[in-house]
C-alpha cells in the first residue's frame, strides 16, 4: 500500500464529519454533501489500492446514490437510515483496524523521488501468498517472480497464518476446490484484508464463475490454461502500481460565483481546478494548466462555449481533451447541436454535484486510458519511442531551467535474434518484458524508461551525474544476468549492453542520443554485457 495511515485517517473523518452532520440536519444540502464526500473518499481508497476498504464504500455509494431524490422529497426512512448507519460504522470500524495494524511506516513501496538514486534492497520487496494444496504447477512462475522483488509464500487452507500483516496479493489457486468453496475463502480473505488484491486462477471461464467470483470480492481472476506470462503481467502490475495524480479541470465560466460553487464542487471531490472567466484566456489557461477536461459555460459575453470549443479543437494538442458544457438552457436542439461541434457532454445549471462530479471523472478515466495506450507500449508497458523523445526534450530543458545534470542511457539486449532464433518469438518477448519490468521497478518514479525498439530501451535519468547511472544500471545490469528464463526442461539466460550520456556535457537531445548510441556500440564491439561512458 502506498497510503500514509495518517492520510487514510484524515480522509476517512472527513468522511464520516460529512455522515454526523447530515444524520444532526436531516436536510437535502447535507445529503448532497454527504454523497459527495462518500464518493471522494471511495476514489481516494481505489486511487490507493485499498482494494478491500474500496469494495465496502463502492457498495455504500451505490446505496446513497439510490437514495437520491430531488430537494423537496427528499427522506430517508428510519430504517434505512439505521441500516446506512451501521455500514459506515462497519467501514469505519475497517478503517480504524487496518491504520492500527499498518501504523509502522510501509517498506513496500517503491521508491520515492526525493531518495538517492540507489534504492535500498529492502525497499522493493512485495509479499504474495499463494493458496492451493500444490505448489509444483505453480514453481516457475514463482522462480520468475522473485526476480522482481515478489516474494511468494505458499498455504494450504489449512495452514493459513493469523498473525502477519497484509500480502500484496493473494493468488488463489481457484482448481483446488469446489467454486463455491473458494467463494466462501475468498469472503472471508476480503473480510480479513483491506489492501490485499485477490486474484483467482485456474477459473472454469464460464460467465457465472467469473460473475460468482467477482461477487465474492475477488479483484481479478484468470481462466484455466492462461500462460504464466499473462498472470505474471497482471501481478506485476498491481506491485508496481502508480499512484494517478489529482485529476485537473479547467473552468471557463463568466461568471466568478458560478465559477467559485462549481470549483468547490470539483475540490471536494479532490479535483484540481484553475478557472479563466473570458474565452480569449482559454488557450493561455490550457497550456499554463494542462488540463485533463474543460467544463464550458456556454452563455459568455462575445463568445458561445461551442465557439469557444471549435477555437480549441483547432489546435493538434487539444484535440482530444474533453469538454463538458455548463448550460441553464436545457433546450435540446442547442444540446445536439454542442455535441456534434466537438463536446463531450452537456449538464444544465443548477447542476446536481454528485452527477457534476461523476461526469467529469468518468470523461478524464477515459481520456487518461486513451492517452496512456497511445504514449505507451502495448508489449511493455513502457513509454513508446516518439513519446519517449518528447519526455526527453522535456527533461533536458527542466535540467537546463535548473542547471542539473541528467543522464541518458541506451540499452540492448545481446544477441537477441539468437534468443528468437532458439527459443521462438514469444519467449523473446518474455524476455523483453522482464527488462522493461525490471528496469521499471528498480529505478525511481520519477526516472523514465522508453522502449525505443525491438529490444533497445532508454532510460532517462533526471537530476542524475553519468557515474551515478554507471551505478545503479550495472546492479541491474548483473541482475538481469541472472534470471533465468524456463524452456522446455530446462533454461537459459540474455546479458545487455548500455551506453551512456550526461547532459550538460552532451548539449541538447539529439546529442545525448548519438552519444550514449555511440557508446552502446562500443559496449557491443568489446564484447557486450557491459556498459559504457565515454566523456
Ligand atoms: P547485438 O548483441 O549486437 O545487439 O545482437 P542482436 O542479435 O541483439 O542484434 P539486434 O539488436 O540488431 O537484433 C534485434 C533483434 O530483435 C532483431 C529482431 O528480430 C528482434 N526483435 C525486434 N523486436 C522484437 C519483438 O518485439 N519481439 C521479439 N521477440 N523480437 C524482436
Ligand atoms: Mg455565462
Ligand atoms: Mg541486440
Ligand atoms: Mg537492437
Amino acid at each position: 500500500m502506498s497510503c500514509a495511515p495518517i492520510e487514510l485517517k484524515k480522509k476517512s473523518e472527513e468522511f464520516y464529519v460529512k455522515w454526523r452532520t447530515y444524520v444532526g440536519a436531516c436536510g437535502f444540502d447535507e445529503f448532497v454533501e454527504f454523497a459527495v464526500s462518500l464518493s471522494s473518499f471511495s476514489a481516494f481508497l481505489h486511487s490507493k489500492g485499498l482494494s478491500g476498504l474500496h469494495q465496502i464504500s463502492h457498495g455504500l455509494e451505490q446505496q446513497v446514490l439510490s437514495l437520491f431524490d430531488d430537494e423537496s422529497s427528499h427522506h430517508i426512512p428510519p430504517g434505512t437510515l439505521g441500516d446506512l448507519s451501521s455500514r459506515i460504522e462497519g467501514l469505519q470500524a475497517r478503517v480504524a483496524n487496518f491504520i492500527d495494524s499498518n501504523s509502522t511506516p510501509a517498506t513496500e513501496q517503491r521508491r520515492a523521488s526525493s531518495e538517492p538514486v540507489l534504492p535500498a534492497e529492502s525497499s522493493f520487496v512485495h509479499h504474495m501468498w499463494l493458496l492451493g494444496s500444490t505448489p509444483e504447477p505453480w514453481r516457475d512462475l514463482i522462480t520468475q517472480l522473485r526476480y522482481f522483488g515478489i516474494h511468494t509464500h505458499v498455504f494450504d487452507w489449512a495452514t493459513l497464518p493469523t498473525d502477519t500483516t497484509e500480502p500484496a496479493i493473494v493468488l488463489i489457486d481457484g482448481g483446488d476446490l469446489a467454486l463455491e468453496e473458494t467463494c466462501h475463502n475468498a469472503r472471508a480473505l476480503r473480510a480479513r484484508f483491506s489492501a490485499t488484491d485477490l486474484i483467482v486462477h485456474n477459473l472454469r471461464s464460464d460467465f457465472n464463475n467469473l460473475k460468482v467470483a467477482l461477487a465474492a470480492g475477488c479483484d481479478f481472476c484468470f481462466a484455466h490454461g492462461t500462460p504464466d506470462a499473462v498472470v505474471m503481467a497482471k501481478i506485476i502490475e498491481v506491485c508496481s502500481r502508480d499512484e494517478d495524480p489529482p485529476y485537473r479541470v479547467l473552468v471557463v465560466e463568466d461568471s466568478w460565483t458560478a465559477s467559485k460553487s462549481i470549483r468547490r464542487t470539483l475540490e471536494q471531490s479532490g479535483i484540481e481546478s484553475f478557472a479563466v472567466t473570458k474565452p480569449s484566456e482559454v488557450l493561455l489557461g490550457l497550456r499554463h494548466f494542462q488540463p485533463d477536461l474543460i467544463l464550458m459555460d456556454m452563455y459568455m459575453p462575445d463568445c458561445t462555449g461551442v465557439e469557444a470549443t471549435r477555437v480549441i479543437r483547432q489546435h493538434a494538442e487539444f484535440l482530444s481533451t474533453p469538454v463538458v458544457y455548463l448550460s441553464g438552457d436545457s433546450d435540446v436542439a442547442l444540446q445536439v447541436d454542442a455535441l456534434r461541434l466537438g463536446g463531450d457532454h452537456f449538464l444544465t445549471k443548477p447542476f446536481n454535484p454528485v452527477i457534476l462530479n461523476a461526469v467529469v471523472k468518468s470523461k478524464i478515466e477515459r481520456y487518461r486510458t486513451l492517452r496512456r495506450s497511445m504514449q505507451h507500449d502495448s508489449l511493455t508497458g513502457m513509454l513508446n519511442h516518439l513519446t519517449s523523445k518528447e519526455r526527453l526534450q522535456t527533461a533536458v530543458k527542466a535540467a537546463e531551467a535548473g542547471n542539473e545534470t541528467l543522464t541518458v542511457a541506451m540499452i540492448d539486449i545481446d544477441h537477441f535474434k539468437s534468443v528468437n532464433d532458439s527459443y521462438g518469438h514469444p519467449v523473446g518477448d518474455q524476455v523483453i518484458r522482464s527488462l522493461a519490468w525490471l528496469l521499471k521497478q528498480r529505478l525511481r518514479k520519477t526516472d523514465l524508461v522508453g522502449r525505443y525498439g525491438g529490444e533497445e530501451f532508454i532510460v532517462i535519468l533526471p537530476n542524475s551525474r553519468a557515474e551515478q547511472g554507471l551505478e545503479v544500471l550495472d546492479r541491474i545490469r548483473r541482475d538481469f544476468a541472472e534470471i533465468r528464463y524456463p524452456f522446455r526442461e530446462t533454461w537459459f539466460n540474455t546479458t545487455f549492453s548500455a551506453g551512456l550520456s550526461q547532459f550538460p556535457i552532451s548539449v541538447n537531445v539529439e546529442t545525448l542520443i548519438k552519444d550514449a548510441d555511440d557508446a552502446l556500440f562500443e559496449a557491443k564491439r568489446l564484447g557486450r554485457n557491459q556498459l559504457i561512458w565515454r566523456h
